[in-house]
């Protein structure tokens, strides 16, 4: 094996130093991708603010092995890998839950003068995990997003079908995506994290300074890096090392850094992200839209809604890459005979996101309208009856924490 891959180095190395003498060498375009609402809406209320198929680090592993095709392929090297589950075809609903960003300190989230502001919005890490571990007992998996549609060519007009899915005996599938990711700064001390980050080694971890100056490091109070954690001890609640659809604005930039166009810092702000996105990207996480302001999409002007979709192209997906989501802010849906609908088809957008109390899926041909459920401190509360297919409410709620 050790020598194999020494001799498929050598053989690379020498194609390389072939292929570095044609002209017309170019690197390869960095890839990208991107991903609202909720019953009882967004933290982000006033402001303002794509996805492609992401390539998975199993994807990449594959790849590698895939490459020195020239040399013959090890015998036995399917051995080693772990036993693939038969695969059955899914009929059934899709269920595409998201939430806000956890809270991270209840003890300064329901403190004296913060009052539980996230309260109704956001649900605590604790809950996070108590999801997971029903979600998955439940028998669910997380899927990409992209994998559930794909654009065919019919008599020379290109149409979105639904796409089969191919999922292991007995999984059901579970799309995630976590909205309003920007870590506004007029929120800190609200008890989230400041930002996302990457440790030495590459990790996902997140960063906080607290109001006493104290600076905390930590891998276990966002969804990031707990939904991390979870998927590599369960790998079989992940299918193809799906993650989750990040649905972001744009007004104060994502992740904790200002990349927006006013911040003062856009190109540092830009570098710095720019490996976590990768990163994200790398382990099946992807992007989406959620408008750049985070405006009611059918309550403003066309004009309004034309600039806020273009401004998020221009600061946000240059630097996220393109996606095919828009998830709706405040859940507020067009209908597809609203021109705002056809600028939004017109941007490359196939899937757009709703929120509903159930699962919904509705195909136009041109896009497809799916639905999310809020996963938050209103819903946990009082949605008990539309969330049983996916777990037991009262399995969830943190009550010590809440109070009630
Ligand atoms: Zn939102």
């Amino acid at each position: 094996m050790f020598i194999l891959k020494i001799k498929a180095t050598i053989v690379w190395l020498l194609m390389l130093a072939v292929f570095l003498s044609l002209p017309g060498c170019s690197t390869l375009a960095m890839p990208s991708d991107s991903e609202t609402a909720t019953t009882s809406e967004d933290i982000i209320g006033e402001d303002e603010s794509g996805s492609e198929k992401e390539q998975t680090a199993q994807d990449i592993e594959q790849d590698e092995e895939e490459r020195p095709a020239e040399t013959q392929p090890e015998e036995g090297q399917m051995e080693h890998e772990p036993e693939q589950p038969k695969l059955v075809e899914y009929n059934g609903d899709i269920y595409h839950i998201f939430f806000h960003c956890l809270i991270a300190f209840p003890e300064i989230a329901y403190s004296q003068g913060v009052n539980g502001a996230l309260d109704t919005d956001c649900v605590t890490v604790t809950e996070f995990k108590r999801c997971l571990e029903e979600l998955y007992k439940n028998n669910y998996i997380l899927v990409d997003i992209n994998s559930t549609f794909e654009v065919v060519e019919e008599n020379g007009k290109k149409v979105v079908k639904d796409k089969k899915l191919m999922l292991p005996e007995g999984k059901k599938p579970l799309v995630m995506s976590i909205d309003d990711m920007v870590y506004d700064p007029k929120k800190r001390g609200w008890g989230m994290v400041d930002k996302i980050i990457l440790d030495e080694q590459g990790n996902f971890a997140t960063y906080t300074k607290h109001k006493n100056g104290e600076e905390i490091i930590s891998y276990d109070n966002e969804v990031i890096p707990v939904l991390e954690k979870f998927v590599k001890e369960h790998p079989d609640f992940s299918f193809n090392g799906a993650k989750a659809t990040l649905a972001v604005t744009g007004w104060v930039g994502i992740l904790g850094y200002r990349i927006n166009r006013l911040s003062e810092n856009r190109q540092s702000e830009i570098e710095a992200v720019k490996p976590i996105v990768e990163k994200l990207k790398e382990r099946g996480w992807n992007f989406a839209s959620h408008g750049y302001g985070h405006r009611r999409s059918r309550d403003i002007s066309y004009n309004l809604f034309a600039d806020d979709t273009k401004k998020w192209r221009n600061e946000i997906e240059s630097v996220v890459g393109p996606t095919s989501i828009y998830v709706y802010p405040y859940g507020q849906k067009l209908s597809v005979d609203d021109p705002k609908y056809k600028l939004l088809l017109d941007y490359g957008f196939k899937v757009m996101c709703g929120v509903e109390t159930g699962p919904k899926w509705k195909n136009y041909g041109h896009s497809i309208y799916m639905a999310r459920q809020g996963i938050d401190g209103f819903s946990l509360r009082n949605y008990k009856k539309y969330l049983e297919p996916l777990f037991d409410v009262t399995k969830i709620i943190d009550l010590e924490t809440r109070g009630t």
